[in-house]
């Protein structure tokens, strides 16, 4: 059963109701267009062999070709897969981009394999999924435990199926296959842009520092961290996966990050008044005004989990780390919510700019790049902010409701359906 798309469309349809599109156009948009489900067989180091599942889905491509990470983790599954290709779908759609949305993703633990184990299941994964991908029709980028190294393997590897070089049929790839510098840090400077454009509707002000919590401090995290802690907002509570640190006054992030990079958690670090605990769930209950979650899905899973929050906002950096059930206790309790598809839209708006860059064949200058990562998510904040206005909405549904719109006006120009109702 797919209980967590069902989930998640329901904040979906919250939108469609409000802007009272019909059910069919809700309908087209509650099924994938293609999932395929493969087994990828790896051969170990030491000639043994696993067979492993590995799913690409291709959610809904009436904005464009579909975009969307390659994950490698124990975690993953179909349901998965198709959540957060479906987020995808709405992202792409709010920020603007001319591209649907898929994800894609191998259940394996990547801790366990090897650098070649890790090439040979990125080049089995592409011959998997070949027929379903191209520039033109469905194009990965990373995602957890997936990086630059991978998707070089991974174009290498459809170059070859395909006979000629396509740098432009995947994203995230290094600087020498195409890539961008700009690629990694835009996550988080992304998020940072979405906070100070939102920050007013969140109840935070207009200007002034801010308080935060970080939870996750892998890529899109500590991009974030040196967003904010430059732009004079103070770091209160950090965790990873080892625990939590935090400081009433501050942490030092310079010094945290040096300390993360040497000894591999951030509670090795003990500077100023900081105070270290092996519980990596106490972050989330630390005095701030903004908790940002930069590590997982579903961290925020019910009203008890959101009934122990300390925070007057929350930025969701990941993907979908509250869920629909916590919602309902969130609004009650006065906490708004910068949504996913706004907050972490800044790592597909420059997956997008590489990918008119290797259709192009020309470098575009990095000024150029942070230029356009910025006008597009004050673009997108600026259209949430009229929705939320002009709707009386929370700040999710508004977000639902721009990319519906954008979805809506795609789907009934195909001419596949006549009528959508008003959009
Ligand atoms: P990452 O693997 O680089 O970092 C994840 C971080 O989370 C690590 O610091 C890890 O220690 C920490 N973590 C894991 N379990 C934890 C726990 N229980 N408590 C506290 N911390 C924990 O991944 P990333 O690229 O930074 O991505 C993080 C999230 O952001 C994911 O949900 C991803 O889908 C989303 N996202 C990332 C990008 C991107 O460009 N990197 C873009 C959009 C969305």
């Amino acid at each position: 059963m797919a209980e967590h798309l069902e989930a998640a469309q329901g904040r979906m349809v919250r939108a469609a109701d409000l802007l009272g599109l019909s059910e069919e156009v809700v309908a087209h948009l509650k099924h994938p267009i293609e999932t395929l489900a493969a087994s990828v067989n790896l051969r170990r180091d030491d000639g043994s062999a696993v067979t492993l599942k590995a799913w690409r889905c291709r959610y809904n491509s009436s904005l464009g070709p579909t975009k969307g990470g390659i994950r490698f983790h124990q975690s993953v599954h179909l349901d998965e897969v198709e959540t957060l290709a479906f987020l995808m779908t709405m992202k792409c759609a709010l920020m603007g981009l001319p591209f649907g949305g898929g994800k894609g993703g191998v259940e394996v633990d990547a801790h366990d394999l090897s650098t070649m184990e890790k090439e040979r299941l990125a080049r089995g994964y592409v011959r998997a999924m070949a027929k379903i991908l191209g520039p033109d029709r469905d194009v990965p980028a990373p995602d957890v435990a997936t990086g630059e190294r991978e998707m070089a393997w991974m174009v290498s590897e459809y170059s070859e199926i395909a006979g000629s070089i396509q740098p432009h049929a995947f994203t995230g790839k290094p600087v020498a296959l195409g890539g961008m510098a700009e690629r990694t840090p835009a996550t988080g400077r992304g998020a940072h842009i979405a906070l100070e454009e939102m920050r007013d509707l969140a109840g935070l002000g207009e200007d002034g520092g801010l308080t935060i919590a970080l939870q996750g401090f892998g890529n899109a995290g500590r991009w974030f961290a040196k967003a904010v802690t430059d732009a004079g907002h103070k770091i209160v509570a950090v965790a990873d996966s080892s625990g939590t640190v935090s400081d009433a006054d501050e942490l030092d992030m310079e010094k945290l990050a040096k300390v993360k990079d040497e000894e591999g958690s951030v509670t090795a670090f003990d500077g100023g008044n900081a105070e270290s605990s092996d519980d990596p769930e106490e972050v989330l209950s630390t005095q701030c005004d903004v908790l940002v979650l930069a590590a997982l899905g579903g961290v925020i899973a019910d009203a008890d989990d959101a009934k122990a929050l300390n925070c007057k906002a929350i930025v969701e950096l990941a993907n979908r780390p509250i869920l629909p059930a916590a919602d309902t206790a969130l609004a009650d309790a006065g906490i708004e919510v910068v949504p996913d598809i706004l907050a972490n839209g800044g790592g597909v708006t420059v997956s997008h700019a590489e990918w008119v860059q290797g259709r192009q064949g020309i470098d575009w200058d990095p000024e150029d790049i942070d230029d356009y990562l910025e006008d597009r998510i004050a673009d997108a904040a600026d259209n949430v902010r009229e929705v939320m206005q002009e709707c009386d909405t929370d700040m999710r549904t508004a977000a639902y409701a721009v990319a519906l719109r954008r979805l809506c006006s795609a789907i009934s120009a195909h001419g596949t359906r006549a009528d959508f109702g008003k959009s």
